[in-house]
């Protein structure tokens, strides 16, 4: 099992709850679209928030940023040092920092100090275009220079006495990331910060993320996820849910099984699907619910499901675990099976 490394008032490692994380699109010294973007993070389920510290404002709008926001905050650093410094002091809850461009032992020894002194948490790790020199050298673009790399970053601040660090070992190619990981996991009890970095779009983005993270969590490795888009990051926060809940991970919400409908389709089942997901997304009970196209099959392929609808010929019929128990006009459809949500999740507490 990972170590447990405390980020401000969570922890991810050690067993604790897989934590989702995402990256601002503003500067911290825009305060105020940062501040916002970060409450609607929180209102998604984002459990940590990054963004870059570029400059001295940068560092110094954490201490408002920090007041006003309520999950941890990760600043990132490149070249900088004094920049890892300062936004520690102004209230960052963890530090982002690539070793390899920060100018030295000196000045990783004076962010060790700070991270000490601040009892803080610091990530480190490689990418697949920041793999030091050696290890491109000694191993090309492969999972062993990535981990290796990463462990060789993690050593310099073990060796300055810090001890609470993150590792991440992300690539753009998936069978690589998830090789990398594989290979760090089996080396070294750093909680893991999972991702696949670059991924693109919304739609391939998600598949990349979904297929690489996914894969790693079901071996049980990972213990922070961060899905890499090129879109809202509120979207990243949505996808790194739904793995959770895909795999596992997450069981206080509603599922939705819905069938991808055929001939034997009866209605309208699609944006009834779609509508029915929204209404229910915002419930946190465990419950399984199914919209399906007919009432031939879709109560026995939903048969697990606590609650489901099926489409008949001017009717629909709801079910219980398979069984149908109520028939309900086309007209009454919606108010009458989200009614029937709401009192499966009421018999439930
Ligand atoms: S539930 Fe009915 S409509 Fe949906 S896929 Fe199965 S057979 Fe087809």
């Amino acid at each position: 099992m990972s170590k447990k490394v405390k980020i401000g008032n969570i922890f991810i490692g050690g067993g604790a709850p897989v934590a989702v994380q995402s990256m601002m699109t503003f500067r911290p010294s825009d305060t105020k679209n940062t501040i916002k973007q970060i409450l609607a993070l929180e209102e998604a389920g984002c459990d940590i928030a990054r963004f870059c510290v570029r400059d001295e404002a940068d560092a110094k709008a954490i201490k408002t940023i920090r007041e006003k926001t309520h999950i941890p905050l990760v600043a990132d650093i490149h070249f900088d040092y004094r920049l890892a410094v300062a936004a520690a002091e102004n209230g960052a809850d963890k530090i982002r920092i690539n070793p390899g461009n920060i100018g030295g032992e000196d000045k990783i020894k004076i962010v060790a100090d700070c991270l000490k002194a601040h009892k803080l948490p610091v990530r480190v790790g490689s990418n697949s275009g920041s793999i030091e020199k050696e290890f491109l050298l000694a191993y090309g673009r492969s999972e062993k220079a990535l981990a290796e790399s990463a462990l060789k970053n993690a050593a310099l601040f073990e060796k300055y006495g810090v001890g609470d660090i993150v590792v991440s070992v992300k690539a753009s190619d998936v069978r690589l990331t998830v090789a990398a990981y594989r290979y760090i996991a089996a080396r070294c009890d750093y909680p893991l910060h999972l991702g696949v970095t670059e991924a693109g779009t919304l739609k391939s983005g998600v598949v990349k993320n979904s297929i690489g993270i996914g894969a790693l969590l079901l071996q049980g490795i990972g213990d922070t996820v961060r899905v890499s888009l090129s879109a809202a990051p509120v979207e990243e926060v949505r996808a790194a849910k739904l793995i959770l809940r895909s795999v596992g991970l997450e069981k206080d919400y509603v599922e939705l099984v819905s069938c991808p409908t055929c001939g034997r389709c009866e209605w309208d089942l699609i944006p009834f699907a779609e509508k029915t997901e929204k209404f229910v997304s915002k419930f946190k009970k465990p419950l399984k619910i199914a919209v399906m196209g007919c009432v031939v099959n879709g109560p026995g392929e939903a048969a697990d499901a606590d609650l489901g609808i099926a489409g008949g010929k001017g009717f629909c019929m709801l079910f219980k675990k398979g069984v149908p128990y109520k028939k309900v006009a086309y007209e009454d459809v919606e108010k009458e099976f989200f009614k029937e949500i709401e009192n499966c999740l009421r018999s439930a507490d």
